[in-house]
């Protein structure tokens, strides 16, 4: 976690600073923009949307909730169908018509939500690193590289290395890989408790043979790439990699902060999904959810409730993926490919709301014909009580 220190105040000139110009800080600025409210938000990278280090997926409906539509511009691919691949190399294909999965182009969405939120008022300065904030009676002082400055309130959007629980933090690379034979249009994800480990692996694809391939658990190097070249080797798929990221995933759940003068949202506040560290949607409600609040937070100097916002929108569901993930750390191979033979055997759909709401799907398994009593033979007892405990 990176430190906020702090310092001696001046003079206010925002509103609400927002630290942070990505999703969460972004849909944040642009929605209390829109309310009249002063804004200002405060990147450090010289270029909004850059550099980017994100897989892109993300469903139609949660850009629906973010209030933005679906253009050419910002999306990259539609996906309909998908394969679960285990350490057998057994493969199992799902039919996503109805999934509602969409890839961005991660870049042009953040430059089309900084578009946004200017045209909604907001004022954005790249290329400045906040470096310290103090919290005061009557407002927040920020230290940046270039200046101070203050406001009434500030909106934490600054990412993953502000989230406070270390724990909930693992490391992962994702290679952006161009496709010489065998492109396939689906997403792929790998299980493999031994070579992955208590992560996956994914494939994303892109438009015009581009692909993102990665995995959480793992920083990439010689074995990942074995692994990768094999695994896509053995469904036909050749490539060469072309770039390489190193980021940290958040997967240790939501931290509730209310009240205050400082909020933190997004990866900063752990707003991704437990399961698959999935923050797009997730975090930039978040951030929209603190920008609708602000105007009452500045009336009472504090952003009190705003949990009990969030945890309606998507804080209860994300407490349930955290279980979700404790259970999926209890599975081994054996374990997880009988579940995928439940799941495929039963002819489970999923549904738009289902990539948001992972426990849904769970539901869905637990209440079939036969999953109840199929599961309590196949993953153990512990394993089943908290699956049940969740409903
Ligand atoms: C490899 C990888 C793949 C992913 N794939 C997906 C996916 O397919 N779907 C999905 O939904 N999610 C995915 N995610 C998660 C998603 O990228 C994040 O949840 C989301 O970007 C979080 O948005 P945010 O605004 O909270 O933080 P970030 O996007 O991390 O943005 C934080 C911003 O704060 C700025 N900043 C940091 N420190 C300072 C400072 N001191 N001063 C000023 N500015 C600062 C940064 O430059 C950055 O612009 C992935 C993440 C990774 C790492």
């Amino acid at each position: 976690m990176v430190k906020l220190k702090l310092n001696p105040t001046s003079g206010m000139t925002s509103e609400v600073a927002i630290g942070g110009g990505s999703v969460a800080g972004l849909s944040a600025a642009r929605v209390a923009a829109a309310l009249g409210i002063d804004v200002e938000v405060i990147e450090n990278d010289m270029e909004i949307g850059m550099p980017e280090k994100c897989g892109g997926l993300i469903s139609v409906d949660g850009l629906t909730k973010l209030g933005i539509p679906p253009t050419r511009k910002i999306l990259l691919n539609t996906i309909s169908e998908g394969k679960v691949v285990l350490s057998d190399t057994s493969s199992y294909e799902f039919d996503l018509k109805k999934a509602g999965l969409v890839v961005l182009n991660r870049n042009e969405f953040d430059k089309e939500l900084a578009s946004l939120a200017v045209r909604a008022g907001a004022r954005i300065s790249i290329g400045e690193r906040i470096e310290s904030v103090q919290m005061e009676d009557e407002g927040v002082t920020i230290r940046t590289n270039k200046r101070q400055t203050s406001s009434k309130l500030m909106i934490n959007a600054m990412g993953a290395g502000y989230y406070p629980n270390k724990r909930g933090l693992i490391p992962a690379f994702q290679n952006l890989i161009a496709v010489k034979d065998g492109f396939y249009d689906g997403i792929l994800v790998f299980i493999d408790k031994v070579k992955i480990g208590d992560f996956f692996g994914w494939y994303i694809p892109l438009d015009d043979g581009f692909a993102k391939i990665g995995a959480g658990g793992r920083t990439g190097g010689q074995e990942a790439d074995r692994y990768f070249e094999s695994a896509l080797q053995a469904l036909g798929i050749r490539y060469q990699v072309i770039k390489r990221i190193n980021a940290s995933l958040v997967v240790g759940g939501y931290v509730r902060r209310d009240g205050g003068r400082i909020l933190p949202v997004g990866d900063a506040a752990g707003q991704t999904k437990p399961t698959t560290a999935g923050g797009i949607i997730t975090g930039g409600v978040g951030g929209a959810i603190a920008g609708r609040l602000a105007r009452d937070a500045l009336e009472k100097g504090d952003f009190n409730g705003y949990t009990t916002l969030y945890d309606d929108a998507y804080g209860k569901e994300l407490a349930r993926q955290v279980t979700l993930a404790q259970v999926y750390k209890m599975l081994n191979d054996k374990q997880l490919k009988g579940l995928m033979d439940l799941i495929k055997d039963e002819d489970i759909e999923m549904d738009s709301a289902d990539f948001d709401f992972h426990s849904y799907i769970i539901r869905k398994v637990l209440t079939s014909k036969v999953g109840a009593s199929l599961i309590s033979s196949i993953i153990p007892r512990l394993a089943i009580a908290r699956l049940k405990g969740l409903f």
